[in-house]
């Protein structure tokens, strides 16, 4: 070791260097606003693509937009759905869902159910506090369903704008996703005796 190496390192022993270098860390982030959220006093803007808990929809004249196909129920890789569906007496050849469960501690909030629906009965929505201590609370029947679906309405709508789901409009066109450019561009560049 030369003699100015070791003259440094006996002055950086000697003015604690090491503690204030880690110091400058410490200080860096004093003056940093901080960005906790003091939750449930405080809650973040969720946005509108947030996939919540599921609801059910009705047409704005009230009648229930599920015709029973089950086609949420064969999309859903948690096999979570049960679709029980009847023929509608009043109107013929078209039926509705009678039973609709669905099991959420199994679901993963993938939103597969909510894309296979041709008629855009069911949402997501900004949901998500409701932990319980009893599990059976969380296996959801029609009736909740749509009762989720009547309250968070607006949010139930524009999850479906947001996955272009309900109307190809420019207002619905506007939350669709792009790919970052940052992940979207090649990492790597194409090897030579591919090019
Ligand atoms: S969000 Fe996914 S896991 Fe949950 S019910 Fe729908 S399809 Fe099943
Ligand atoms: S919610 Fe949609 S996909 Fe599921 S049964 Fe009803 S109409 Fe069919």
């Amino acid at each position: 070791m030369s003699v100015g190496t070791l003259t440094k390192k006996v002055l950086q022993a000697a003015l604690f260097y090491e503690i204030w270098d880690a110091m400058k860390v410490t200080f860096k982030h004093m003056f940093h606003k901080p960005i906790t959220f003091q939750y449930p006093r405080e809650q973040r803007a969720i946005p509108d693509a947030h996939r919540g808990a599921l609801g059910l929809l009705r047409y704005d004249d009230g009648r229930e937009r599920c015709v029973g196909c089950d086609l949420c129920e064969a999309a859903c890789p948690s096999r979570c759905i049960k679709v029980i569906s009847s023929e509608d007496s009043e109107r013929p050849l078209q039926r509705y869902a009678s039973e609709f469960y669905i099991d959420i501690t199994k679901c993963v909030f993938c939103g597969y159910c909510v894309e296979a629906c041709p008629v855009n009965a069911l949402a997501m929505t900004k949901v998500y506090e409701f932990s319980t201590h009893d599990k059976r609370t969380l296996m959801f029947d029609k009736k909740r369903l749509y009762d989720i679906g009547e309250r968070h309405l607006d949010d139930a709508k524009k999850y479906l704008y947001a996955h272009n789901q309900e109307k190809n409009v420019e207002e619905s066109r506007e939350y669709r996703y792009y790919f970052p450019q940052s992940v979207a561009k090649p990492t790597q560049s194409t090897p030579k005796h591919l090019s």
